[in-house]
């Protein structure tokens, strides 16, 4: 904290307002992108199948259309889309019939706010927390989805390996050589797991989005931090799915989603990584 006060409230300010204002936008990411997934998906079966579609649809896209209340289709006006503020306002409702809204929209805002002033708290008002808010910004999105849907878009995986990649030619954070090591093994370790674990039981333990995204952690914080990524993933998917069956919360063999695990391993490996390393080596 100290290191973002001395730098003025305003900054901090500043830094929370786009923390709020990039949060919004991943509501609108976390519940279109699945959307315009499947979309384009019935639109290429379609293709295959040589089926004429009933009627052109409308456009989707993150920016297209508005957004609109789902009760009563009312447009949100500019003022009702002030992060969390709005909601507050509203009562978490519609303001044209009062359907009500859910919560979650400014729970996201805020995480995504406090995550961002973490990034901002550990890297400082550099270029690298401007990278480091970027990857966050990804996970977020990245989680939510998985969570919601059970898939992780390679929308979001490949960009983000890529650029972890990029980021990286330079040595942001690590050599480039520790972050192509690192994408080639957070993939193959992943993939061999699911293999080997396919041919003992015949059942898919994870999916390829997994793969992906631990190849783009790979990229990001390089081969070395790989270990402790997934030590950190496996250990809370697993007290995560201890405490919902004792809680009855789930069934014992529901399935359930790995990368908001990855994701959250990741990041902590990546902004809290100085603190992890020593604990781990006892
Ligand atoms: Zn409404």
């Amino acid at each position: 904290m100290s290191i973002l006060l001395s730098q003025g409230w305003l900054v901090l300010i500043a830094a929370a307002w786009v923390g709020l204002c990039v949060g919004s936008f991943l509501n609108v990411v976390v519940h279109r992108l699945p959307i315009m997934l499947q979309r384009s998906f019935e639109a290429e079966a379609r293709d295959v199948l040589d089926l004429e579609a009933a009627e052109p649809p409308p456009r989707y896209n993150l920016m297209v259309p508005r957004s609109a209340c789902p009760g009563c289709g009312h447009q949100i006006r500019a003022w009702e889309n002030v992060p969390v503020i709005s909601w507050l306002a509203l009562r978490g409702s519609c303001s044209a019939c009062g359907t009500s809204i859910s919560a979650r929209y400014p729970l996201v805002e805020l995480a995504t706010m406090l995550l961002t002033l973490v990034v901002v708290s550990q890297f400082g008002y550099t270029w690298e927390a401007l990278w480091v808010c970027t990857f966050t910004w990804v996970l977020i999105s990245a989680t939510l989805i998985d969570a919601d849907t059970m898939l992780l878009p390679d929308q979001l995986t490949y960009p983000l390996l890529w650029l972890g990649l990029l980021v990286n030619v330079s040595g942001t954070f690590v050599p480039l050589e520790h972050a192509v090591i690192g994408a080639a093994a957070g993939y193959l370790s992943l993939w061999s797991i699911y293999w080997l674990f396919k041919l003992l039981t015949g059942k898919e333990g994870m999916g390829y989005g997994d793969f992906k995204l631990l190849a783009a952690l790979g990229a990001w914080l390089g081969w070395s931090a790989l270990p402790t990524v997934v030590l950190l993933a496996a250990g809370s998917g697993l007290l995560y799915a201890l405490a919902s069956l004792a809680m009855k919360r789930m069934q014992r063999d529901q399935p359930m989603p790995f990368g908001p695990y990855l994701a959250a391993g990741g990041w902590t490996a990546f902004v809290f990584g100085e603190y992890i390393a020593p604990l781990l080596k006892i």
